[in-house]
């Protein structure tokens, strides 16, 4: 039995081996997801699902509590509406699906499959707001949307993805940039607490921010191979949408206004950030906040005394808090259970078995140490809860370790290049807001801006790429 367990295990293969096949490896056989028959599009599996799940009772808690409200718009555009923004469309017309037909009939106007909702959002907000006591409007939806891609890879990169979009108007610009990075905030909150991955807090240059925004906000989180991952946006919008889809209320003037806009998301990109940033070569970690089983109990000899009588009590007191499962399948091993589950990323695991109970104890299993010990079955609830926050601690404290060690600073080109190269992560330099340079940089060494941090630090006064005077530290890194 031993030689399957180590067979079970060696079915993935490890990342220092190849990176991009660990991670199919690790969300194929972890029954996350899998590819559908339309080529760039997949299936999220219960497992997967259950980690969007949680992110989203996360977020939508916060959203709520920050007085935003659900609601849900249609799934098609018409084209003489995506088209109203210029930026907006130069930006998104390489990756939009159209629908041209209903069943037979061609149609009048063609219709696009959303890629993003502003467009039809604003028109209808025009509709819809007449006063300056209408604002704020502050609306979510939860939906999926479609960018035909042309290389994909699930999670990371889909042709569909599953996400929330918010959509705001303010009477103020002030309040509008308020939003905005309040939302950024809430999601850098979520990053840090929910999924234990540490995020770089930002602004984006002008060449990647949104296509129609005037500003862009990002949160960026570093990946095990030193690539980094943008894990949410938030767009301060200004007037480009409302003056083009004519939005105005009256001000408190009584004059006709135009309101400020702001639009943010977060998708089921950041399933693959939690898998690059905490898994490992035999499987998942999962932060216990976010996993979908917390804890799953392996009775051992369950034929036995009164084994399955006290896992039952084990079960019943544990569940009334934590997501808990049992695993008696009588037909599997108690050691390919083991494998499974550890592969599965389940964050604890309880055996107990006729030994243990003799000694009123069980055997704990943690999957972020992989070390195991015995602990007795007082207060099992109180230990368990507290080793699963000391979990999410640990996963957190090592994933911000990890980035710290993958950070570098350059003021030198050939210094930069050779960081790329040899060791990837984040690069921080001093850049002069040129945008020549930034894609110099990036047509050079494939590396881009990921943003202009909050936290500025001063490494040098000039330009890593042209020499002349620096105006803010950035950071780059070859990105998802
Ligand atoms: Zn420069």
């Amino acid at each position: 039995m031993a030689k399957n367990d180590k067979q079970f295990v060696e079915e993935i293969t490890p990342m220092e081996v190849d990176f991009p096949q660990w991670y199919t490896d690790v969300i194929l056989k972890t029954d996350l997801v899998d590819y559908s028959p339309v080529k760039g599009f997949m299936v999220i599996k219960p497992y997967g699902y259950a980690l969007w799940e949680n992110i989203q009772n996360y977020l939508d808690k916060k959203f709520k509590e920050t007085g935003h409200k659900n609601c849900y718009f249609p799934l098609l555009i018409p084209e003489s509406l995506l088209t109203k923004e210029a930026e907006h469309v130069e930006g998104f017309a390489p990756e939009v699906a159209w629908v041209t037909h209903g069943g037979k009939n061609e149609l009048a106007e063609r219709l696009c499959v959303r890629p993003t909702s502003e467009t039809i959002i604003c028109s209808m907000y025009a509709k819809w707001l007449k006063s300056y006591r209408d604002l704020p409007y502050l609306y979510n939806q939860w939906c999926s949307v479609v960018r035909w891609e042309k290389a994909t890879r699930p999670f990371l990169r889909t042709s569909e993805f599953l996400w929330q979009e918010g959509h705001t108007l303010h009477e103020t610009y002030e309040e509008a940039e308020a939003e905005t990075l309040q939302m950024l905030s809430i999601y850098r909150e979520m990053c840090e607490n929910l999924l234990a991955i540490p995020v770089i807090s930002g602004q984006k240059s002008e060449n990647e921010k949104f296509a129609g925004a005037e500003d862009t906000y990002t949160i960026e989180a570093l990946m095990h191979d030193g690539k980094a991952l943008q894990s949410g946006t938030s767009h301060f919008l200004g007037q480009h949408f409302t003056k083009a889809f004519e939005i105005q209320f009256s001000d408190r003037e009584g004059k006709q206004a135009f309101p400020y806009h702001t639009s943010w998301g977060v998708s089921t990109r950041l399933i693959g950030g939690l898998i690059m940033v905490h898994s490992d070569n035999r499987g998942l970690v999962l932060p216990p906040r976010v996993a979908p089983t917390q804890v799953v109990i392996v009775p051992i000899a369950a034929h036995k005394g009164n084994v399955m009588e006290k896992v039952d009590e084990i079960f019943a007191d544990l569940k009334t808090n934590n997501r808990v499962e049992v695993d008696d399948r009588a037909n599997y091993s108690p050691g390919w259970k083991f494998n499974e589950w550890e592969m599965k990323g389940v964050p604890v695991r309880i055996e107990i078995g006729p030994k243990d109970i003799e000694k009123n104890q069980v055997t704990i299993f943690r999957r972020d140490t992989l070390e195991k010990t015995q602990i007795s079955m007082e207060n099992l609830k109180e230990t368990i809860e507290n080793l699963l926050e000391e979990i999410q601690e640990n996963l957190f404290n090592k994933a911000l370790k990890m980035r710290e060690e993958k950070t570098y600073t350059a003021t030198k080109m050939d210094e930069f290049k050779n960081i790329i190269e040899e060791t990837p992560g984040f690069v921080k330099s001093m850049w002069c807001g040129e945008v020549e340079c930034e894609l110099k940089i990036k047509e050079e060494t494939g590396a881009t801006i990921r943003c202009m941090p909050f936290e500025q630090e001063k490494i040098g006064d000039t330009c890593i790429c042209c020499g002349k005077k620096a105006e803010k530290m950035v950071y780059l890194a070859k990105a998802y």
